[in-house]
């Protein structure tokens, strides 16, 4: 094995090329595994038998891009209620599983262990009280040294194979055995972050499926180049969000911070809206998306409220309840004079007022793709992982943990909860099995 040496202050050295067990992947899911197999390990540890030694391997330069990136620099590292509603994928049932066994109140005690105080905001995420991610990063740093697992990068893997009971990981800075493997490598948001969608690959060659749709989630949207939004670039609404199938039937409904910008679409309720558009789109490739810029008014509701205002000026009275450049705009795009009164209108164009006000459609020609994706919607099927030790149904002796997984959450610290949760339960689990072997003599 030609590569650094150990970052560990303690637990049992990597030797003559081989750890217990070996985690690909560093990130926040890869970190929180580490940090637990060493740490179960270690509280489990028999005298008479040698220490598990526990290392985790990353292709990246520098450790932890998308935990400093994540919240804008803040790090919202959880939400103060998590439920397996919360996330898309695999099935509800089995996200809970794992959600369950290492929960919100587990997160905030162990970032209170090591001195990371988490704040409370009016949206119900959780950040450090420092603002700063580096706080995040630098306790689960401190954490895994502590832990005395072992911390190896830049080492990207490229394979990972089968040898006898254990496995041969390796890359161009060489390559180990372990008995042991903990796939943690993420999906393929954010690429220049080190995850690439190269895990994905190492679990199909080991005979896992990955779902046939991987797409960018809690992602921006595009609208064709000259559409009336993109020139409200900048402003942001309290909107809703549609999604209708081909034949208009709701199917669901997002209201939250709404930006526009000069590509097309953003903010919260867009983010969350994403996944599932792409989602639909692929199976009834007629669905639309629109946005309803009064959330909460109907369209009958709002034709009442204009023909109420008679005599006023169209953008005056629309003023009243959004910015005045949305209301000239909105003007514009349904063909009404902005200074005409409501009574000059005429019932067919105020009708079309009232039809974009209720439900803009929105032509999304795309997405912003990988580089703006926050998370992956797809991904190896939980179906495929007995979710009590994350272990592989298809390889015995491999975990998986993370975004690699086939479930992706809502904005709001879900993503990382899910990344602990995880985590937490394939680094327990493969110590576990571990000490089990051991005491049965097997390894
Ligand atoms: C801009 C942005 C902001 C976000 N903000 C939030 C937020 O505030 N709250 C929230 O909950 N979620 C947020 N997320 C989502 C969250 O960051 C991810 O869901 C989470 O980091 C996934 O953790 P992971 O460990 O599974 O994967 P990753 O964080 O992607 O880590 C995977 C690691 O594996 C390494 N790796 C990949 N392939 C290999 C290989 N072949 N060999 C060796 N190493 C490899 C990578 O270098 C990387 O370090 C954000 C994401 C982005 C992109």
């Amino acid at each position: 094995m030609s590569a650094g040496p150990d970052d560990a202050r303690g637990g049992a050295p990597v030797r003559d090329g081989h750890a217990d067990i070996c985690v690909v992947g560093a990130g926040a899911a890869g970190l929180f595994a580490a940090i637990w197999a060493a740490r179960s390990a270690h509280a489990s540890s028999d005298p008479g038998v040698a220490p598990v030694s526990v290392l985790a391997l990353d292709g990246a330069a520098r450790i932890g891009a998308k935990i400093l990136v994540a919240g804008g620099g803040r790090c919202n590292v959880t939400h103060h209620e998590v439920r397996e509603a919360d996330y898309s994928g695999s099935t509800p049932a089995s996200v809970r599983n794992v959600l369950r066994r290492f929960g919100v109140d587990r997160t905030v005690e162990f970032f209170r262990d090591l001195d990371v105080e988490l704040k409370r905001e009016d949206t119900g995420k959780l950040f450090p009280t420092t603002d700063d991610a580096h706080t995040v990063l630098d306790a689960l740093l401190g954490a895994l040294r502590m832990s005395g697992a072992a911390l190896r990068h830049p080492w990207r893997v490229t394979d990972v194979r089968r040898l006898g009971s254990g496995f041969e990981v390796s890359g161009p800075a060489g390559s180990l055995t372990c008995s042991r493997v903990i796939l943690a490598s993420g999906g393929k948001s954010l690429p220049k972050s080190g995850s690439d969608g190269a895990g994905l690959e190492i679990a199909r060659a080991l005979g896992h499926s990955v779902t046939t749709m991987i797409v960018p989630a809690l992602v921006p949207l595009t609208l064709p180049e000259g559409h009336w939004i993109r020139g409200l670039s900048g402003l942001t609404v309290d909107a809703e969000i549609v999604l209708r199938s081909s034949t208009t039937r709701k199917m669901r409904a997002i209201r939250g911070s709404t930006l526009c910008t000069h590509f097309g679409i953003s903010g919260p309720s867009v983010l969350d809206m994403s996944r599932h558009w792409h989602h639909a789109r692929d199976a009834d490739p007629g669905c639309t998306l629109e946005m309803s810029w009064l959330p909460g008014t109907s369209a009958e509701e709002l034709d009442a409220w204009l023909v109420s205002c008679k005599g006023a000026g169209t953008v005056a009275v629309l003023r009243d309840r959004m910015p005045e450049r949305l209301a000239r705009a909105l003007c514009a795009a349904a063909d009404v004079a902005p200074d005409s009164t409501v009574q000059q209108l005429g019932r067919e164009r105020r009708r079309a007022l009232v039809s974009l006000l209720a439900g803009t459609p929105l032509p999304v020609t795309g997405d912003r793709g990988w580089n703006a994706a926050e998370v992956t919607a797809g991904g190896i099927p939980l179906a495929e992982i007995d979710v009590r030790t994350m272990e592989s149904r298809i390889v015995p002796g491999l975990h998986l943990a993370g975004e690699i997984c086939d479930v992706d959450g809502r904005i709001g610290g879900f993503n990382f909860q899910w990344a602990w949760a995880s985590g937490f339960v394939a680094g327990c689990s493969a110590a576990e099995a571990l000490r089990s072997a051991h005491v049965a003599g097997e390894q």
